[in-house]
């Protein structure tokens, strides 16, 4: 029997009121969001598996300038881009991950290089260039990954407090997150992906919880595939997406109250800001936030694609 399909993707959690990006802006983020989910769509529609699909899915979304991942990834203190990724795959929890690589142009194809063709789970900094390089993925200066808009942010909060800062979360303004992409395919497999720069001004070197499989990345048939994006230190120091699906397997959750209770529970009770995005192999969707808004799209049950960016927003592409 064919299974029910589910896709969700978000591009960050934060401080996203209404009001603060114009109306242009907006009407663009959708858009991106609108691409990227309707390329995930199309694969599983055409009865394609849900690791294409949150691959292609996070390709796009590390096109956009917009998002904190690929081009337009934020600058480490020492004025360069350092990124992480991390692909799960759950019929077999087969998993790939990269940390800290500075010279490739779509880490999340980085990561799944790594889960399909080395020994590994995740390599890191020199390391995962010089294995990609070596799987013909032909490296990028580092520079490619620059906007004038992250070095104004970076520039600004070297000069304020010399503090790192979240994209959006902590930050005021036009600041923009993380991505990632949760799948269930018509075979009734689930597959999660994340890709970001991580922090502005992190030290160089700093590893969030995006390639860390169990904190920002998970999948497994028992139970969902979920990604994370939020403040990395507290999303690591809770497990939040591995704790999300023991809820489910050990403890017979569902997965609305899973999330809630970790995204509003377990992570808010220790400072963490954030949300996920999570797909069960049922079908059920789910995009939780603490904040008051997360970049997201996801697909519902009759099949029409939605975007939003603020807590209570909804277009629908019919
Ligand atoms: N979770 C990411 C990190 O800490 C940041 C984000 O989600 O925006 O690296």
């Amino acid at each position: 029997m064919k299974s029910p399909i589910a896709l969700a993707i978000h591009g960050g959690a934060g401080v996203l009121k209404p009001g603060r990006l114009s109306e242009r802006e907006e009407n663009d983020i959708h858009a991106w969001l609108h691409r990227a989910i309707a390329t995930g769509h199309r694969i599983l529609e055409a009865g394609g598996n849900c690791l294409d699909a949150v691959e292609a899915c996070v390709v796009e979304l590390e096109l956009c300038p917009w998002f904190n991942a690929g081009l337009g990834a934020v600058f480490t203190q020492a004025g360069e881009h350092e990124l992480d990724a991390a692909i799960m795959r759950g019929s077999d929890r087969n998993a790939g991950a990269i940390a800290g690589a500075r010279h490739v142009r779509h880490p999340i194809c980085g990561a799944r290089q790594v889960m399909e063709h080395s020994d590994h789970v995740m390599l890191g900094g020199r390391g995962a260039d010089d294995f990609l390089a070596s799987r013909g993925m032909t490296p990028v200066d580092n520079d490619y990954f620059d906007t004038p808009l992250r070095r104004q942010q970076w520039e600004e909060h070297r000069h304020s407090n010399g503090a790192m800062a979240l994209e959006p979360t902590h930050a005021e303004g036009h600041k923009f997150g993380t991505v990632g992409a949760v799948a269930l395919d018509s075979h009734g497999h689930v597959a999660a992906a994340t890709s970001t720069g991580g922090i502005t001004n992190k030290r160089y070197g700093r590893i969030g919880d995006t390639p860390l499989i169990g904190a920002g990345t998970w999948a497994d048939d028992r139970s969902a595939a979920i990604s994370a994006t939020g403040h990395g230190e507290y999303f690591i120091r809770t497990a939040v997406a591995h704790d999300i699906a023991a809820r489910m397997q050990y403890g017979g959750a569902d997965l609305a109250t899973a999330c809630d209770d970790v995204v509003h529970g377990e992570l808010k009770a220790i400072g963490g800001d954030g949300g996920v995005i999570a797909v069960a192999p049922d079908g059920d969707t789910r995009l939780v936030f603490n904040t008051p808004g997360m970049y997201r799209a996801w697909r519902d049950e009759n099949g029409v694609l939605h975007t939003a960016i603020y807590a209570d927003d909804d277009r629908r592409y019919l």
